[in-house]
């Protein structure tokens, strides 16, 4: 768990009561069909782990106390309001579903809703893969996102180390973050002190040993960094479940093609037509994720370093188990190389999409100014992964598999 978001308590209750409204009650059909899925899938119920004072603590140290007491009457609510969909939901839905419905919400503000009676429903699976795929129910045609339990955990990890690079000052009397994302700046900081490299090492390393990055250590961060990571975060999650959205909202599963990730069994097929679609979903995933993260109150660089560091991660997730095969980045399986570039294309055509969006909406010389604003720190988050990755997690990754550390089972399936 992680924070949440940065709205006001009352506009956190408002935005509560709203989600309770706006889900209305799913087709019993479609719900038999989901709890079926899960069920073979996960084998057994989820631990229900309850989210007490002790557990809040554990995730966010640097809490006050009176802070504590509000982010524990605050998950209280979100318990009361929001109920997992079926008896194999972990403790991670309400997270899922809060996201899920911000996002109803921009899709309504942007005037993309298609049906309103009818929004996917968003539900999590024990997938081993990090992941989210959607898929329609038979016979009610309802779609469905199935988002893997270690999505969120593995976004939040990444976040945070990456806020942990940027060297951040304190915060100025307006509450306005001081941090500094020049790369040179960064290598400096990155120089004065080992434990943002150190931390970014340890969540690719318990990813690729253990399928889970949540099984690397929790840690206290400063507060500056706290708030960063906590943006970036918000945008890496929205985007993630957005881009399936985006799926449901331009009908690319309308047609009864289901492989819409280009997934065909065992074997990832990166067709034209699949590859198109990836696009178009990347673009209205942005699309939304730029107006959730613009409403409350982030401009829109934030929103490209969260969208980069979810596909970044993904990459560097799979180029690690891959040095732990083999001791080489690239000894990819067949499967996997063709996700690493399915990634890397999405993250190629990004600034693309984002740049005509852009001239789209306020023509060529606004958005020519715009631009050249923009540009400046718009990779910032990709070159500062890139930076970790290069410098630190592969050789230690390589001094690793040279000792005989292997990836975990999950990967080998
Ligand atoms: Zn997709």
């Amino acid at each position: 768990m992680d924070p949440l978001s940065v709205r006001s308590d009352d506009e956190d209750y408002e935005f509560l009561r709203r989600v309770r409204l706006r889900r209305r009650e799913p087709n019993p059909d479609t719900m038999t069909f989901l709890e079926r899925l899960q069920e073979g899938i996960c084998q057994r119920r989820p631990p229900q782990v309850p989210l007490n004072n002790e557990a809040i603590r554990s995730m966010r140290p640097n809490l006050t106390e009176a802070e504590l007491a509000d982010l524990s009457r605050y998950f209280a609510e979100v318990a009361s309001s929001i109920r997992p969909p079926t008896q194999f939901e972990g403790s991670h839905h309400q997270k899922v579903q809060l996201c899920a419905a911000e996002i109803d919400e921009a899709v309504a503000r942007l005037g993309r809703w298609p049906n309103a009676d009818n929004p996917p429903l968003f539900a999590l699976m024990e997938y081993g893969h990090v992941n989210a795929r959607t898929i329609r129910a038979p016979h009610t045609g309802d779609h469905i996102v199935l988002v893997d339990t270690e999505l969120m955990q593995f976004l939040f990890q990444f976040s945070k180390a990456v806020a942990l690079a940027i060297p951040t000052g304190p915060p100025a009397p307006n509450g306005i973050l001081c941090y500094a994302t020049n790369i040179d700046d960064v290598r400096a900081h990155l120089q004065s002190t080992r434990e943002p490299s150190r931390r970014f090492a340890s969540v690719v390393f318990h990813y690729a040993t253990t399928g889970r990055a949540s099984s690397a250590e929790s840690y206290r961060v400063p507060p500056a960094t706290e708030r960063l990571y906590g943006i970036i975060m918000q945008s890496a999650q929205t985007f993630a479940l957005a881009h399936e959205y985006a799926h449901v909202l331009d009908g690319h599963l309308r047609d009864g093609r289901r492989d819409v990730t280009g997934v065909d069994g065992e074997r990832v097929s990166l067709s034209r037509w699949a590859m198109g679609l990836e696009m178009k979903a990347d673009r209205i995933g942005l699309d939304l994720t730029a107006d959730i993260m613009g409403k409350a109150g982030y401009d829109i660089n934030f929103t490209y370093w969260g969208v980069e560091l979810f596909l970044c991660a993904n990459e560097i997730a799979l180029k690690a188990i891959s040095l732990l095969r083999t001791g080489d980045e690239h000894g990819l399986q067949d499967a996997e190389k063709h996700q690493v570039a399915l990634f890397h294309a999405r993250r190629t055509a990004l600034d693309f999409l984002f740049h005509t969006d852009l001239e789209k909406k306020v023509g060529k010389a606004a958005s020519d100014r715009a631009w050249s604003q923009i540009e400046k720190g718009l990779h910032a988050v990709r070159d500062i992964m890139d930076l970790l990755w290069e410098e630190d997690v592969a050789p230690f990754l390589k001094v690793a598999h040279a000792d005989g550390v292997r990836p975990a089972a999950v990967w080998e399936s």
